[in-house]
């Protein structure tokens, strides 16, 4: 088993990756959200053990991109105990919160309990009108005929889907699709949106990627 441990105090840090290593676990190490969620998005990871105050992103910040692609569960580590906070970061997609400062064994039976449970966060199927997404087989069917899409384009189409009727701004489509920031340059944005229509709605009557203008895309059953 793959652990990813993401906490910016260099003690905490070594105390838990020899503790976790010990207790037979595979154990990765980030300083930074940034860090973190470049080594989650690129490694397949069992579990990501996550500090909420980080420099570079903070905890929350890296497990909502993270969930724009992946289920990897997601332990909070926190010094707030903030009861706001808590349910923040069980929101955005972590799947258990632990207060620092808590005794190892507590954290190695939360760890041992969200790997048994696995990734159940993502909805494996997602259907919109005739559109039919397989999220585990990453195939998309519309009106029951396969579609084929680019690894990026299956990202693109998966995120809009999942947030279907919910506008999402060009920015927000980079930081979750391509994990950077294009805010001077967002016209890779529209080129990815304009191939996957052309493959996703253009041989259809009915269109589901709609543009609010100034605002961003959209997929839905009607325009909103
Ligand atoms: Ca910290």
């Amino acid at each position: 088993m793959r652990l990813l441990v993401i906490e910016d105090e260099p003690k905490t840090l070594a105390y838990l990756k020899k503790g976790l290593e010990e207790s037979g676990f595979v154990v990765d190490t980030a300083r930074t959200g940034t860090d973190g969620l470049h080594l989650a998005m690129s490694d397949d990871y069992d579990l990501l053990v996550l500090d909420v105050m980080l420099p570079g992103l903070d905890g929350w910040t890296v497990v909502e991109r993270l969930r724009a692609r992946k289920s990897t569960p997601v332990l909070f580590l926190s010094a707030r105990d903030d009861l706001d906070d808590r349910i923040h970061g069980l929101e955005l997609g972590g799947d258990d919160y632990l207060v620092k400062p808590f005794a190892f064994v507590e954290l190695l039976a939360r760890i041992r309990t969200l790997l048994r449970r696995g990734p159940v966060r993502e909805m494996e199927h997602l259907v919109v009108g005739d559109l039919e997404i397989d999220v585990i087989k990453r195939r998309v069917r519309r009106g029951g005929v396969r579609i084929d899409l680019t690894s990026r384009e299956f990202s693109l189409l998966h995120l809009l889907a999942r947030r279907r009727g919910e506008i999402l701004s060009r920015t927000q489509i980079a930081s979750y699709v391509w994990d950077m920031n294009f805010d001077s340059d967002t016209n890779v944005v529209e080129v990815a949106v304009r191939r996957l229509r052309a493959k996703v709605d253009d041989p259809f009557a009915v269109k589901f990627i709609h543009t609010v203008r100034g605002m961003g895309y959209v997929l839905d059953v009607e325009k909103p």
